[in-house]
C-alpha cells in the first residue's frame, strides 16, 4: 500500500526488503504510516522524510531524543570526544564523570553498569537478582515491555482479549516464535495496579520469585499512573518477602524528571534501569541500585560485560544530555506543555463528537477511543477501539503531525507552544474528517 505522497519512501522499501529482513532493522519500525519510511535528516522537534514530508515529531524516534533532533550540544559533544578515540575497551574519564552524575541525580543508583540498550541491563538485573536472593523467578506484568528477548517476550500482545485468562492467573501469550520452551517457566505474569493480587501471588510463591520488575508509570500500553499507594505497597512487598524491587525506566528515566519516576514518586527500588532518553540517541543503558545488590557484580560472583560499552560517542552524548537538561532545567515547561496539549485534546474531542480517552503524566501523552472509563491497566487499553486510532494517527501522519502508532506522544524539551498549537489545529481537522466517513 503506498500513495504519491510517500513515493521514494515506498521504492526504498521495496529495494530494502530484498536486504534487510522485512525492509527494516527494528520490528517496530514496520508499524509506520503508509508503510516503514526512510527519512532524510531531523532538527528540533521536526523531522524529514525522503519525499519532503515534515513532521512535528512527538515520536522523538520511540523515546530517546528528549533533547530534540540533532542537539547541536550533543552532535559537538560527541564529535568532540570521538576525535579522541572511539572506544578504548579500558576506562576513560568521562565514564566516570558521568557515573558519578547519576549517583548524584538518580536515588537508587549507589552503583552501576553501563551498556548499549534497556534489553540488556534488564536481563543483567534479573542475574543479580537470582545470585542475591538465591530464587529464580521474576513477576512482571501484563502490557509492560521489558525488551525483546526471550524470558520478556510474553504478555504484551494477545491473539485476542479472551486469550489473557483470568486475571489472578493470566496467559502468558508468546509474542515470537523460536522462544526456547522453558523461558514460559521464569515469571509470573499479573496485571498491573493491583497490589491484592500481588500479595496473593508473593504469599504463595515468594519463595520462588527473586524479582518483581515494572515500569513505574505504565508508558508502554495507555501511559498509566500508579494507583495511589501501589509503588509503595510493592516495595513493602518486596522488603517482606526478601524480592528485589526493579523499575525499569528505560522510558521514564530523564523525561519526568532527571532522577526518573522514583524521585517523582518518592519511591527507591533496589534496582532500575536507564535506556533511550539519557543517550539522546547514541546506544547507551545503566542498571542502577543499591550497593548490597551490586555488590554481585562487584564481587564478580555475576558477570556483566559488553566489548561496545562506553565507547565515546555514546557517553559524550550522556553527559551532554545530562548537562544540557540541568542547566536548562526543561521539566516543569515539559510538564506545562503536556498539560495544554492533554486539555486541548480532550476539548477537541469533546467539541467534535468523539469519544477520546487522553492519559499521561507531563511530557508523556496517550490517546485512545473508547466510550468506557479511564485506563488502569492493560486489559482497559485492550478494549480501546483500534480501528479508531489507526484512523486518527494515519491521519495526523499525512497533516504532519508524527505520533507513536499505539497513540503515545512523547514532548521534549526543545517543543514549544507553536508545535503544541499546531498539532492541535491538526488534531481538529483530523476529528473533524473522521466524522465524514
Ligand atoms: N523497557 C522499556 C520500558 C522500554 O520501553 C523498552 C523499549 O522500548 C525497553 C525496556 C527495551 O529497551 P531497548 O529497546 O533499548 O532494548
Amino acid at each position: 500500500m503506498s500513495n504519491e505522497k510517500y513515493q521514494k519512501s515506498a521504492d526504498l522499501l521495496a529495494r530494502a526488503k530484498n536486504v534487510l529482513a522485512g525492509g527494516v532493522s527494528s520490528e517496530f519500525r514496520k508499524y509506520n504510516h503508509p508503510h516503514a519510511l526512510f527519512y532524510s535528516h531531523g532538527s528540533g522537534s521536526r523531522i524529514y522524510d525522503v519525499d519532503g514530508n515534515e513532521y512535528r515529531d512527538f515520536t522523538l524516534s520511540q523515546g530517546p531524543l528528549i533533547l530534540g533532533h540533532s542537539h547541536p550540544e550533543v552532535l559537538k559533544a560527541v564529535h568532540d570526544y570521538s576525535a579522541k578515540g572511539q572506544l578504548f575497551a579500558g576506562q576513560h574519564m568521562m565514564e566516570l564523570e558521568l557515573a558519578e552524575k547519576l549517583q548524584e541525580l538518580i536515588p537508587s543508583a549507589e552503583m552501576m553498569r553501563f551498556c548499549l540498550d534497556g534489553s540488556e541491563a534488564v536481563q543483567t538485573a534479573f542475574r543479580v537478582a537470582r545470585s542475591k536472593t538465591g530464587k529464580s523467578k521474576f513477576l512482571r506484568f501484563e502490557g509492560h515491555y521489558h525488551g525483546w528477548l526471550d524470558n520478556v517476550c510474553y504478555g504484551i500482545s494477545t491473539p485476542s482479549p479472551e486469550a489473557l485468562g483470568p486475571r489472578n492467573a493470566p496467559s502468558p501469550n508468546a509474542w515470537s516464535q523460536g522462544l526456547p520452551p522453558d523461558s514460559i517457566n521464569e515469571f509470573h505474569l499479573l496485571p498491573w495496579n493491583d497490589l491484592e493480587l500481588v500479595k496473593a501471588k508473593l504469599e504463595e510463591s515468594h519463595h520462588e520469585i527473586a524479582a518483581i520488575i515494572t515500569e513505574p508509570i505504565m508508558c508502554n500500553n495507555g501511559c498509566i499512573v500508579p494507583n495511589e499507594g501501589y509503588l509503595k505497597g510493592l516495595r513493602a512487598l518486596c522488603d517482606e518477602y526478601n524480592v528485589a524491587l526493579i523499575f525499569d525506566e528505560v522510558i521514564t528515566g530523564f523525561r519526568i524528571g532527571l532522577g526518573g519516576a522514583q524521585t517523582y514518586f518518592g519511591i527507591t527500588p533496589d534496582m532500575s534501569i536507564f535506556a533511550k532518553a539519557i543517550g539522546s540517541g547514541y546506544p547507551i543503558s545503566a542498571i542502577v541500585g543499591k550497593k548490597e545488590w551490586m555488590e554481585e557484580i562487584s564481587s564478580a560472583r555475576v558477570i556483566h560485560a559488553g566489548t561496545m560499552n562506553t565507547a565515546n560517542p555514546t557517553v559524550a552524548a550522556a553527559m551532554a544530555t545530562v548537562s544540557v537538561l540541568e542547566r536548562e532545567n526543561p521539566y516543569a515547561k515539559m510538564f506545562d506543555l503536556g498539560d495544554q496539549l492533554r486539555n486541548g485534546l480532550r476539548d477537541l474531542a469533546k467539541k467534535t463528537g468523539h469519544n477520546m480517552i487522553v492519559s499521561g503524566i507531563g511530557p508523556i501523552i496517550h490517546t485512545g477511543f473508547s466510550d468506557g472509563d479511564g485506563l488502569n491497566e492493560f486489559r482497559d487499553v485492550l478494549k480501546l477501539d483500534k480501528a479508531k486510532l489507526g484512523q486518527f494517527i494515519s491521519g495526523l501522519h499525512d497533516d504532519g503531525v508524527r505520533v507513536i502508532g499505539r497513540g503515545l506522544w512523547y514532548l521534549s524539551a526543545v517543543h514549544t507552544e507553536e508545535d503544541i498549537l499546531h498539532a492541535l489545529k491538526s488534531v481538529e481537522k483530523v476529528l473533524a474528517k473522521m466524522n465524514e466517513k
